[in-house]
């Protein structure tokens, strides 16, 4: 069969869209790739790459990421209160990946070197930015694509990478099945070296009201940011949670048994957000498929969403090649590529996180003690911490990702009502 004459659309310019984009136009696949905003996005996000998202990046040219990321080997829990009660160090995974550190790097900092790959060694791969996806028609041959201006794009598929609000998720009639925290997330950031108190460049913190994430990211470069995110009422206007003496006073709380002297802090960034767990029921539909936020979304600990979103882009680029360019048939692609990602979604990122959201903020006191007790045992046994670690790091989940086939059984449902 010939190759399709007409192009992949992918739909936002965020880390799915630009490692979808680059890794099917590597492959030779022709691609469109359009973006509403009239460059790539720049806000505190993600910022934490786990070993399998790294050597993916690494192989599609982002190698740069090494140089210019904070390798974080060991990660914390701590109790507000009593310091820490847990670390894992990924040394004890260093067989299983030439990577055993998290990678810590700004999302805006990874993405500029994906458009660079595109520009640089995809000529097949055309970016247009400030011109999204409006409308998108499927007309059983091809795809028929509205842009933001009115101007009409024909393609051979279409992928909506385009975030939470996806159109493309819409297009297929696709729920977003979950729900959303009570709690919004605030986001504030220092140049205070947290490391000198004894933080590891990752940590989380638990407590039942104070409960925090702590990540050390390079900026600009040394010494960095410390990103601390801790959870503030949703109803609260934001010109209140986000004045500067609120952020101290709750900073003052989330490290007060920490020696933070949080007077010296200079607050650098400051940003909030809601925190969403959904899962699209269905990921595909004739010649439409989703991927990355537009597909699934989970709160921010454990740092599992965009390694979620590039694991996709990679895992569907694999399938979509060989029916762009062979004419394999694009059903049985997409439905091998949902088989593999979303239940993997669903029983590990959407678990992983609730489980440590929960461990986080568990409010009574004796559960607390018995989750933190249990988690502690678990990092001092190295037969244990191994393979906790083998599930944290996502190594786990992309294994079993790559074992499903069209014949194994679909076994996780997700009804969105864990924590409901
Ligand atoms: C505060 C915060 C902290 C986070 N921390 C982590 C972390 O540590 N680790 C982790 O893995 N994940 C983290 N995440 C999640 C992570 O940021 C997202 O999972 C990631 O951005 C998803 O990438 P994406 O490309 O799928 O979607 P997005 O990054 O949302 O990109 C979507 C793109 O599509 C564009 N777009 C939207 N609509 C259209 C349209 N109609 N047409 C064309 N373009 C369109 C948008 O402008 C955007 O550029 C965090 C998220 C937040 C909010």
């Amino acid at each position: 069969m010939p190759r399709n004459s007409l192009p992949v659309i992918v739909a936002g310019a965020g880390p799915s869209g630009l490692a979808t984009a680059l890794s099917l136009g590597l492959k030779g696949v022709d691609v469109v790739l359009v973006e509403r905003e009239p460059g790539l996005t720049i806000d505190l996000r993600a910022g934490s790459f786990h070993p399998p998202t790294t050597e993916m990046l690494v192989s599609l040219g982002c190698a740069a990421m090494l140089e210019k990321g904070i390798k974080v080997p060991v990660w914390q829990i701590r109790d507000r209160v009593d310091g820490v009660i847990a670390e894992f160090d990924l040394s004890l995974v260093a067989d299983e990946t030439p990577y055993p550190f998290r990678l810590h790097l700004e999302q805006h900092r990874l993405t500029p070197m994906l458009l660079e790959n595109i520009r640089a060694r995809t000529p097949n791969v055309k970016v247009i930015f400030s011109n999204g996806l409006k409308s998108v028609e499927d007309r059983g041959t091809h795809v028929a694509v509205t842009l933001d201006d009115g101007t009409g794009l024909d393609g051979a598929f279409m992928i909506g990478c385009e975030g939470a609000r996806s159109i493309v998720r819409n297009a297929i009639q696709s729920k977003f099945v979950g729900f959303t925290w009570p709690e919004k997330l605030l986001v504030a950031s220092t140049t205070f070296d947290l490391g000198k108190l004894g933080f590891s460049g990752a940590g989380y913190i638990a407590d039942p009201v104070n409960f925090a994430a702590v990540f050390h990211v390079p900026d600009e470069g040394p010494p960095g940011l410390w990103r601390i995110a801790y959870p503030i009422d949703p109803e609260a206007p934001d010109d209140e949670v986000m004045a500067e003496g609120e952020i101290r006073a709750r900073l003052k709380l989330v490290m007060e048994y920490s020696g933070a002297d949080i007077d010296s802090f200079d607050l650098v960034y400051k940003s909030t957000y809601k925190v969403h767990q959904r899962v699209a029921d269905k990921w595909h539909g004739g010649r439409m498929v989703i991927a990355g936020d537009a597909a699934h979304l989970n709160n921010p600990f454990g740092g599992l969403g965009l390694n979620g979103g590039v694991h996709d882009a990679v895992n569907l680029a694999e399938k979509l090649a060989p029916v762009w360019l062979a004419g394999k048939d694009h059903v049985e692609a997409f439905t091998l590529y949902e088989r593999q990602r979303r239940p993997v979604n669903i029983k590990s990122v959407q678990a992983m996180s609730i489980r440590n959201k929960r461990l986080l903020e568990e409010r009574d006191p004796q559960v607390r003690k018995q989750r933190q007790a249990e988690i502690g045992a678990i990092a001092r046994d190295p037969v244990k911490a191994r393979a906790f670690l083998m599930e944290t790091s996502m190594i786990d989940s992309v294994r079993k990702a790559a074992a499903i086939t069209l014949e194994t059984p679909v076994e996780a449902d997700w009804s969105g009502e864990e924590a409901a």
